[in-house]
């Protein structure tokens, strides 16, 4: 059991994100219940995640398989109902692992991960709904398919039968994040997908103006990652 210290700063910390983003969703005229929050729980240890589900918190994030298959296993156990969504870049080689642990996928990048997830779908007949990352900024060190590469990525993805519920971006940091969230919506609304994953602490209040529907919020509701 969490302490009632712990306790109660985590329900702080979820109902002050949850605020914000009830807020964003207004003035954009949006309804708060069509953005999901995703806590982020990367390098936080169970003992700091279960403050959280115990404040009422279901769904989470991680960025490594093997991290998540070490921690959330047994945390489901003691919780049913947790959903839990891939974040971080995924290799081919994962892709089976990543296809048994998560409930969604916001990583696809490239042709070869595509394939990968596909066979591993068959494989399992599960078919968590994916997220294409895009790299919005045209960053060389970042992870997702470039700007001028998406349509074919999607339409590869979409022959390979992947569930592909939306985009994934994160946008380049130290600069106004506005004019990227705009551009992930555009490129959605171009090619049809509903869902965007957008939105980190430092911004996602102006993702959710920009139609954010899945945000990924770590530091806003864990504290500082070490
Ligand atoms: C770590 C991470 C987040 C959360 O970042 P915070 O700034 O701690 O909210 C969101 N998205 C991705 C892809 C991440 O790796």
């Amino acid at each position: 059991m969490p302490t009632d210290d712990a306790s109660r700063g985590a329900s702080q910390r979820l109902e002050g994100v949850r605020e914000r983003i009830a807020r964003a969703a207004h003035l954009a005229g949006r309804a708060p219940a069509d953005v999901t929050l995703i806590a982020i729980s990367k390098t936080h240890e169970a003992e700091a995640i279960r403050p959280l589900i115990a404040a009422g918190q279901r769904v989470f994030g991680e960025n490594r398989v093997q991290e998540a298959a070490a921690k959330w296993p047994a945390l489901r156990e003691e919780t049913p109902g947790i959903e839990l969504h891939l974040v971080g870049q995924l290799q081919s080689n994962k892709a089976e692992e990543a296809i048994a642990l998560f409930d969604a996928i916001h990583s696809v990048d490239r042709p070869s991960l595509v394939v990968a997830l596909a066979r591993a779908m068959d494989k399992a007949d599960r078919r968590p709904p994916c997220f294409v990352q895009v790299n919005i900024g045209d960053e060389p060190q970042k992870g997702g398919c470039p700007v001028e590469a998406l349509p074919v990525l999607l339409a590869e993805a979409r022959a390979a039968a992947l569930p592909v519920a939306g985009l994934m971006c994160v946008p380049p940091l130290d600069v106004e994040p506005a004019p990227y969230f705009a551009l992930l919506a555009k490129l959605a609304r171009d090619h049809d997908v509903m869902a965007l994953s957008m939105g980190m602490s430092g911004d996602f209040e102006t993702a959710v103006t920009l139609g954010a529907t899945h945000a990924r919020v770590g530091t806003a509701l864990f504290g500082d990652r070490a």
